[in-house]
């Protein structure tokens, strides 16, 4: 087996297609080097060594240390230097690379190899002296932190005391000599703080120490997190990349930074990025100095005082575009790059596909596309559909904002680091957030910067907001990540965890406080600002019309109210795919009349009762009907226990007695007659049309007299399909849909239209999907109704399921929780019977899936993959299923 991949210098063994082996990092850098591009020249060991490490109970392959050393020995020659030399030495960074990227979640070390004999080396090379200790000093800060888990601040403890006993403000003023003594002081924490070891002196030792500390951290909490919120399995690994050092801390010529290019948070086609000068990688990403812009346009529109990377070293800033247009089009894509410059020379040490906004990749893909960079098809992929939630959410109203500008509720202005707005209440911590969170509180995680141990209450925050930190600083690039706006570098912010209080200039807010973030401006309002629906035309309609095109399933939805109907509508739904009739019996000026028709001792008071219900549902399905026009119509007649209608309270009871002229007596004796000890199991659904046939009939009535009636008036005729709910047999079927046809004959012969409908029925017992043949041979279309069919298949009731699903999921027995994304094993698989089934018997059978599952990307691409006619969904939900839907279809 190949474990150990070269890169650079001439030569790469591996490319940007070996991801899944090399880890993006190392696959990218690979491939860069490869396109010619200045990459300093290293190694990867591969994701298959992580793999088999844990196989081996942290173990290495036998072959590893050969390979490794012949490698090592390839990129001394590529260098020309040599690994632990004394005069010209040989320096490497040690980095982690997963397949999918992590952002933070495992630690690189730099200016590995140094040591006291290689250090003179290094200064002798470079002729400077305080340039390599001060590389000799990050390098054991960052190595002790790194592999041997000691804390920075016993480090940054004792720099900030020397300074302090030299008078020193900056650590520019640290001399050589400076550092020298502190690099002795560094050795003695660590030799303290180590169980008595000292600080590794063999460069040998030092790089198997780091490369083991990140296979190690694989495994850490961390990680472990971050994998689990972002679906990557343990048994992918990650890679190790051991790239040579290039310095950009060799002084005012040398310069580190990061960039995208193109803003990841608006989409804006504008290279976008941060540098330090006389800086190593991490300080701009630990924001201990605060980066500077690299382009003017980009200062101008901060507003930034530093001088940007094209002042100060413009012919750097030529190159570092000219990389930037080739990467875009080379990916095809937006990249996320990372760079260093040495004495005046451009290296890149990164690129990857870069994270962003929702926003910001829709505006991305429709702007590519139309810049002919990508097809149709691949800018409706750039767009995650469960991403696209974000850009259906309120934004912030700009008159409101106007107005409470006016009010002095500004309260902090920080960088504009990922857009959306949010309204919450102020924590300052992430396990606060979290507990909040939990309790459903909606809260705004105030920090001074984040790490990634605050990415659980990242996670469970409404919107983050630091004191310290760019653009692309942990905040920013998780928070883009996860949708959540975020404002960061508000340096103002004076941030007191103790007392539970923040202020800005004598102006102080309490935990528990309301803000409102708005990500797209940077601001932070006192209390409560309005927001306001999104526009859903330009960018977004082009990506909606583009994922229609591709995809083959048809999108419905589940609603009943106008109000409902029509938004779905707007969204794109192509016709009902559950209208819950009940619901229409709960209005104010129905339940009485609705009462009144349970409690009927007999039919002929139940057929009086609903003689009134009849003009009123009528109405309800005019009004969809109008809405929908020539779309299809899924109305589902009355499922739940009639119970559920009854009145609570002992002034409710009086209501209806008054109402109805039935003593209160009677009718506690009727709600008891009602109960049912199990009433998800009892009698419900077709049960009801079996044992009260009157009120199906009055249903099926309601809703073809509404048909005509908008025939009539508008000249489209309704297309209405009636669906019949907890079927387990075909003889319920057969029975109900003869009564429900008879109607039909009864009302539409009148009709000058001609009405086309359909009676079919929900699948949502495990009988049904198993009898699906028999009952095909009835029914004119199937719904899998997966919400009931989840509690039947798994047993799980689900109003009481909340109680332990938590802990299933988290001891990994069911993954997801069934009731969010299908359980295609389990549930999935009655589903493809019953579809299989049912088809046997009709080919073009109409299928469709009505349960919450209906606006699951994941489970939606499995309805695509069964040949469903449609799925529906939440009216808020459709553009998220047209997007999954075309994404399952390319
Ligand atoms: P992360 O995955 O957290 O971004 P990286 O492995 O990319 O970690 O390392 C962080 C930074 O360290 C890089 O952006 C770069 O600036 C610096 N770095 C890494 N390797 C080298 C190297 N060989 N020479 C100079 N700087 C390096
Ligand atoms: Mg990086
Ligand atoms: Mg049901």
């Amino acid at each position: 087996t190949k474990w150990v991949y070269d890169f650079g210098g001439g030569a790469s063994d591996g490319d940007a297609s070996m991801k899944n082996l090399l880890g993006g990092k190392g696959a990218n850098l690979a491939e860069m080097a490869s396109l010619g591009l200045p990459v300093p020249p290293g190694f990867t060991i591969t994701t298959a060594v992580c793999t088999a490490f844990y196989d081996l109970g942290r173990k290495y392959p036998e072959e590893l240390d050969a390979q490794f050393e012949a490698s090592l020995k390839t990129l001394e020659a590529k260098t020309d230097k040599e690994f632990g030399s004394a005069t010209n030495p040989l320096l490497v960074s040690v980095r982690s690379g997963a397949r999918a990227s992590m952002p933070g979640m495992m630690d690189t070390v730099l200016n590995l190899g140094l040591n006291d004999t290689t250090v003179e080396g290094l200064a002798s090379l470079s002729g400077d002296k305080r340039f390599a200790y001060d590389s000799y000093r990050r390098f054991i800060q960052m190595y002790s932190n790194v592999v041997l888990n000691i804390t920075h601040d016993v480090f940054e403890d004792i720099l900030e005391d020397y300074k302090d006993l030299q008078g020193y403000e900056l650590d520019t003023d640290m001399q050589a000599e400076d550092w020298q003594d502190v690099i002795g002081k560094y050795k003695s924490a660590v030799l303290s703080n180590n169980g008595g070891k000292p600080f590794p002196e063999d460069p040998k030792d030092q790089l198997w120490g780091a490369i083991g500390a990140v296979f190690g951290s694989w495994m850490n909490d961390r990680a472990i997190f971050y994998r689990k919120h972002n679906d990557i399995p343990a048994s992918w690994g990650t890679a190790v990349n051991v790239q040579s050092m290039v310095f950009g801390n060799m002084g005012d010529t040398s310069a580190t930074g990061v960039a995208f290019t193109r803003d990841p948070g608006t989409g804006q086609n504008l290279f976008y990025g941060e540098y330090l000068i006389n800086a190593q990688g991490e300080d701009v990403v630990a924001g201990i100095r605060t980066p500077a812009p690299i382009s003017k346009a980009r200062a101008a529109e901060m507003g930034s005082d530093d001088e940007p990377l094209e002042v100060t070293m413009p012919d750097v800033y030529q190159q570092l575009t000219d990389v930037a247009s080739k990467l875009e089009n080379h990916y095809r894509d937006m990249q996320d790059i990372e760079f260093t410059v040495e004495q005046g020379k451009l290296y890149m040490l990164q690129t990857r596909n870069g994270k962003r906004t929702a926003q910001a990749a829709l505006a991305m893909a429709v702007e590519m596309c139309k810049e002919g960079l990508i097809t149709e098809d691949e800018a409706v992929l750039r767009l995650a559909p469960a991403q696209l939630d974000q850009l259906l959410h309120p934004m912030i109203d700009q008159d409101a904002k106007a107005a409470a500008t006016a009010e002095g509720r500004v309260f902090v202005k920080g960088l504009p680091a990922s857009p959306g707005a949010a309204i919450g209440k102020i924590v300052f911590d992430s396990d606060e957030a979290a507990d909040a969170a939990a309790k459903g509180e909606d809260v705004i995680l105030i920090r001074i910067e984040t790490s990634p141990e605050d990415i659980h209450g990242m996670h469970a925050s409404k919107a983050i907001v630091t004191a310290r930190g760019g653009m692309t600083s942990h905040a920013a690039v998780v928070a883009r990540g996860m949708g959540r706006p975020c404002v960061c570098g508000a340096g103002s912010l004076r941030i007191n965890k103790e007392l539970g209080e923040v202020s800005v200039a004598g102006d102080t807010l309490k935990r528990g406080d309301i803000v409102t973030v708005d990500g797209a401006t940077g601001e932070v309002f006192k209390g409560r600002v309005a927001m306001i629906e999104p526009d859903l035309s330009g960018d977004f309609a082009h990506i909606m019309e583009w994922a229609d095109n591709a995809r083959t399933l048809s999108v419905r939805t589940n609603a009943e109210t106008p109000a409902d109907v029509e938004v779905a509508k707007n969204f794109g739904a192509e016709g009902i795919g559950l209208c819950r009739t009940e619901h229409m019996f709960f209005d104010a000026d129905r339940i009485p009349v609705v009462r009144a028709m349970i409690l009927a001792s007999n039919e002929k008071g139940r057929k009086e009762a609903l003689e009134k219900l009849l003009p009123m549902q009528r109405s309800d399905f005019e009004a969809i009907f109008r809405i929908m026009g020539d779309k299809p119509c899924n109305i589902r007649l009355l499922d739940p226990p009639l119970h559920e209608f009854m009145p609570h309270s002992d002034e409710e009871m009086a209501e209806v007695a008054k109402g109805s002229g039935v003593s209160i007596e009677m009718l506690t004796h009727r709600a008891s007659e009602l109960h049912e000890s199990n009433p998800m199991l009892g009698h419900r659904g077709c049960r009801l049309g079996v044992t009260y046939p009157e009120i199906y009939e009055m249903q099926a009535r309601a809703i073809f007299e509404a048909a005509v009636n908008v025939a009539k008036e508008t000249g489209i005729a309704p297309v209405p399909e009636v669906m019949i709910p907890l079927v387990a047999t075909k003889a319920e079927v057969a029975l109900m849909k003869a009564r429900i046809v008879k109607m039909a004959e009864a009302v539409l012969p009148k009709s000058a239209i001609k009405i086309d409908y359909l009676v079919g029925t929900m699948i949502e017992l495990p009988r049904a999907a198993l009898r699906a043949a028999d009952i095909a041979e009835e029914a004119e279309f199937f719904s899998f109704g997966t919400n009931d069919l989840t509690q039947t298949t798994l047993g799980i009731s689900r109003d009481d399921a909340a109680r332990f699903l938590g802990d299933y999921e988290k001891q990994g027995i069911y993954e997801k929780d069934p009731f969010v994304t299908l359980d295609i094993e389990g549930v999935g698989e009655l589903v493809k019977l019953g579809a299989e089934r049912g088809r046997s018997v009709k080919p073009d059978l109409k299928i469709g899936i009505c349960g919450e599952h209906g606006g699951d990307p994941a489970s939606i691409a499995f309805c695509h993959g069964l040949g469903m006619t449609y799925v529906s969904c939440s009216p808020y939900r459709v553009p998220v299923a047209r997007l999954a839907a075309a994404h399952a279809a390319l």
